[in-house]
């Protein structure tokens, strides 16, 4: 049993057996030879053998140092094999399977052998021929893995894995914990992971290359942890976790109608973030006053893949239809590009800073339009807004506030209904927007900052990278200063001002922000209840007081210390 800390970035307890997906990995067809072909298909076997054999034999020529030059030797050992080669070759010969195949089949019972033997160096040479494995494969191919299909349940382990490739992967619903190599808590994939309910942990470094197909893992998505083998006794524990967790959120439930409010009466608006039109039925569940954001990328780029069929107007429609009567729902435009790209999309030196959200829809006018009007028909419901992602400056709000107008405009040339009061939000992300928050207050009718984003720009820290995650940290007083600044010139203009990152989700974080002035907080429907219940016990003067104490420190170490304090405070005066 070994146990492997990550980043928390899904919630709950998940455990079964893994499924790696690594890019290095291929897919091969099972397909039968002729048998007039086996001579042919054994000469082909030998030949990229010898060309491979070759090549490992120049890599441990200019191998350096002790450690490499000890892999190139076992890699190299494992192709001169013979029996390796005679086993393939059987397979080929008897059985008259192609030679891709023979080899995935005679790989594979050799790991077989040696998964059930006790010799730890033995078992950690299986790494070393699945490389080799892959190698061949690669090399008798031409092809590179890339289409991945889950069939039974099982925890995906992957060294790393792009949004369209989860959103277009066949069995989505057989995932039931995901575990990464690399990422964020707040990258694209944990969000797209936590509003799929699906425990996930990443930042496990290396973990998908240590790891064999089928092993028992448990993904503790609310540690951050992974365990690899775990003890029977360990299996009972989380299932014990599991259930009380399920038992505690439905004790939660958030089916009953109460507004966020705190213990002395400050109103917070507690709203839903969603990414399906099936998250409107969980954000109702969940007890959300309203929809504070619908990131409508994610069906836009899951059409895109599987149907090449654009249903929004559809999906639009019949979300504002079920919140009719209930609340609101802020429609975001797409936020693509970035970690979001889908197939045909440029690659970028700088994806993060480039030709991402506003910036990319911008130069798209036709599809920016169509989904302005798609959002405009839905606001037949009197209860949609729509929001602007990734505005850097005003000349750019300027330009999608001109292109909406043309779009209100054909609507009443084609005499087709729409909210004429609909309500304009912009979100605020990126420093520059923070800065001038001032001015963009004159323009819209909310803001919704959206701290995922803002840390990363503010402190210049990847937020999906695991190498500089230590920096991204919610209570940079960098930070702070910038939410405190735009809920300061939005009220000032007398507008609303929410935050719907992660930020919001944290219990640890609330009673600052709540202090710090924020209309509205949006999160995950799974995060609802425990935040509002939480936010009913504070305070707002205490939350007040807290908010200013933090913002005259300097140091982020100071605050976090201030703001564990406070909960620890409030926890000890509960107990007593
Ligand atoms: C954010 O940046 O905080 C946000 C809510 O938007 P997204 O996570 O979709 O980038
Ligand atoms: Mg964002």
């Amino acid at each position: 049993m070994t146990e492997i800390n990550g980043i928390s970035s899904s919630p709950g307890y998940a455990f079964g057996k893994a499924f790696i997906y690594r890019h290095d990995k291929l897919v091969i067809a099972h397909e039968h030879i002729d048998v007039n072909s086996v001579d042919k298909e054994i000469e082909y076997l030998e030949s990229c053998f010898s060309s491979i054999i070759k090549e490992f034999q120049k890599y441990l020529d200019d191998a350096i140092g002790d450690s490499e030059k000890a892999l190139y030797t076992v890699e190299l050992l494992m192709l001169e094999d013979v029996e390796y080669r005679k086993s393939i070759k059987k397979l080929i010969r008897e059985k008259h399977y192609s030679a891709p195949w023979a080899v995935e089949e005679a790989t594979e019972e050799i790991i077989k052998v040696i998964s059930g033997v006790e010799d730890e160096y033995l078992k950690e040479r299986i790494i070393d021929i699945r490389d080799i494995e892959y190698v061949v494969l690669e090399t008798l191919t031409g092809k590179r893995r890339e289409h991945i299909e889950v069939r039974e349940k099982r925890i995906l382990v992957a060294d790393y894995i792009l949004t369209s490739e989860l959103l277009g992967l066949e069995g989505l619903e057989n995932i039931e914990g995901i575990v990464l190599d690399t990422g964020g808590k707040t990258s694209h994939v944990s969000i797209l992971a936590k509003s799929k309910k699906i425990p996930a942990v990443v930042g496990a470094v290396d973990f998908s290359s240590t790891l064999e197909e089928g092993e028992t893992v448990i993904v503790d998505g609310e540690e951050g942890k992974v365990i690899r083998n775990p003890a029977k006794r360990v299996i009972a524990q989380y299932e014990r976790k599991r259930r009380e967790r399920e038992a505690l959120l439905k004790g939660l439930d958030g089916s009953i109608e109460i507004k966020g409010r705190t213990s002395d009466g400050k109103r917070v608006i507690l709203d839903a973030n969603i990414e399906w039109l099936e998250g409107v039925d969980d954000a109702i569940s969940s007890g959300a006053e309203n929809i504070g954001l619908f990131r409508t990328e994610f069906i836009a780029i899951k059409d895109d893949i599987l149907n090449s069929r654009d249903k929004k107007d559809e999906i639009y429609m019949e979300a504002a239809h079920r919140m009719a009567g209930r609340g609101s729902i802020v429609f975001r435009t797409l936020d693509i590009g970035g970690d979001k790209k889908t197939e045909g999309m440029l690659a970028e030196d700088n994806p993060i800073l480039g030709w991402r959200a506003v910036r990319y829809m911008l130069s798209h006018r036709k599809d920016f339009k169509a989904q302005m009007r798609a959002i405009l028909m839905a606001s037949k419901y009197r209860n949609v807004s729509m929001m602007f992602p990734m505005i850097s400056g005003v000349e750019e709000l300027d330009e999608v506030l001109s292109l909406l107008k043309e779009v209100k405009a054909e609507l009443r040339r084609d005499g087709i209904e729409f909210d004429e009061n609909m309500k304009i939000g912009t979100m605020i992300e990126v420093p520059s927007a923070a800065l001038i928050s001032d001015v963009l207050a004159k323009k819209v009718d909310f803001f919704s900052i959206g701290t995922n984003d803002l840390i990363q720009y503010t402190i210049a820290v990847d937020r999906g990278n695991d190498k500089t995650n230590y920096l991204y940290n919610p209570l940079h007083p960098g930070v702070l200063r910038l939410i405190k600044l735009v809920v300061d010139n939005a009220h000032k203009e007398g507008i609303e001002v929410g935050l719907c990152g992660q930020m919001a989700s944290e219990p640890l974080y609330l009673p600052l922000l709540v202090g710090l002035g924020l209309d509205e907080l949006s999160m995950s429907p799974a995060s609802l209840p425990v935040i509002r219940s939480y936010l009913t016990s504070l305070n707002y003067g205490d939350c007040s007081r807290l908010a200013n104490e933090v913002l005259s420190e300097s140091s982020h170490i100071e605050i976090e210390k201030k703001v564990k304090e406070f909960s620890n405070e409030r926890e000890t005066r509960n107990q007593k």
